[in-house]
């Protein structure tokens, strides 16, 4: 239900007009493949995913038949297109803390998905903290701090301008030496300067691992959906930087442009980790393949 109404405006964009089609389906011609290519580029698939997914609905045509609707159909394109890996789940520390490192550049919703994803564990009754790394970002510690208080898990903080992997260095310690299962980190996300980027994520990234063996167990990026195939290139230059594991797209719910999922996966090759639903702590939901196809079509 979540998803139903945070993917509401791309169902609108995406679901609605494949159903349209359908209204006056007569078959699989040019002018049909040519209305969903349409679709397709209007919901952020970027013309070369979107290409790929046109000819396989083309190549398949003949199995249309097997399908009650349109939209039925292309749900099973799509699925087979995105070819989910159910090996590729999330890592965790059997053996102690888990470090989660949460990179992004500025405005993509980092601490709010910091946040959440505190709210998320907490309620499974993990012991979560959070290393507040983003020391660069006016405010950003405040804002962490501000959250963890609320939601009420401790917050390991630099001060302004301290050396970002000094803090998560800190924050390993901590989460050692007091039973914590979970240790989200938020860190700074400037990508005005790329090589600066670099070294500084791989620093944290080494800094983490001396400190928690196998540590950072995972690598999210945080993708804010709306800004669609920008995001795509924004996420490459990450990738160079440091061993991205997956995404999280936040602002699913304020765009039209849910099809970004597809090209992720299609030109990234990396999982989708989680959905950014809302503002409020509780808007965050797991990635699921079938719902989020369902919540964009159907
Ligand atoms: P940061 O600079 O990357 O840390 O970004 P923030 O976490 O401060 O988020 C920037 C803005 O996006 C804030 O106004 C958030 O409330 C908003 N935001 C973040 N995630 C979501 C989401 O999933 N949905 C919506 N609608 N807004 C979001």
């Amino acid at each position: 239900d979540k998803y139903l109404s945070g993917l509401k405006k791309s169902k609108k964009s995406f679901g609605d007009r494949i159903h349209s089609l359908s209204d006056h389906f007569r078959g699989v011609d040019d002018e049909l493949l040519e209305e969903i290519m349409v679709i397709l580029l209007e919901s952020d698939v970027g013309i070369h995913t979107a290409q790929k997914i046109v000819d396989l609905f083309s190549e398949r045509s003949k199995e249309i038949k097997n399908y009650d609707s349109m939209e039925d159909y292309f749900i099973a394109i799509l699925k087979d297109f995105y070819n989910e890996d159910p090996s590729d789940i999330i890592h965790y520390n059997t053996e102690g803390p888990t470090v989660f490192l949460m990179v992004g550049v500025n405005g993509s919703g980092k601490t709010t998905t910091a946040a959440k994803l505190m709210q998320m564990y907490k309620d499974v009754e993990f012991n979560v903290a959070v290393a507040a790394a983003d020391t660069f970002r006016a405010g950003a510690v405040d804002q962490i701090e501000e959250w963890a208080n609320r939601i009420g898990v401790p917050c390991i903080k630099g001060k302004p301008n301290q050396d970002p992997s000094s803090v998560l260095v800190d924050a390993c310690r901590y989460a050692k030496t007091n039973n914590i299962d979970i240790l989200i980190c938020d860190t700074a996300g400037r990508l005005q300067n790329k090589s600066n980027l670099m070294k500084e994520l791989s620093k944290m990234n080494r800094v983490v691992a001396r400190e928690i063996e196998g540590a950072p167990q995972e690598v999210w990026l945080v993708l804010d959906a709306t800004t669609g195939q920008n995001g795509i290139s924004q996420a490459k230059i990450f990738m160079e930087a440091v061993n991205v594991t997956g995404i999280i797209l936040t602002k699913m719910d304020g765009t039209a442009k849910g099809g970004v999922v597809l090209a992720i996966r299609d030109q990234l090759h990396l999982p989708v980790r989680f959905l950014g639903l809302g503002e409020k702590p509780e808007d965050l939901c797991p990635f699921e393949l079938d719902n989020y196809l369902m919540g964009i079509t159907k």
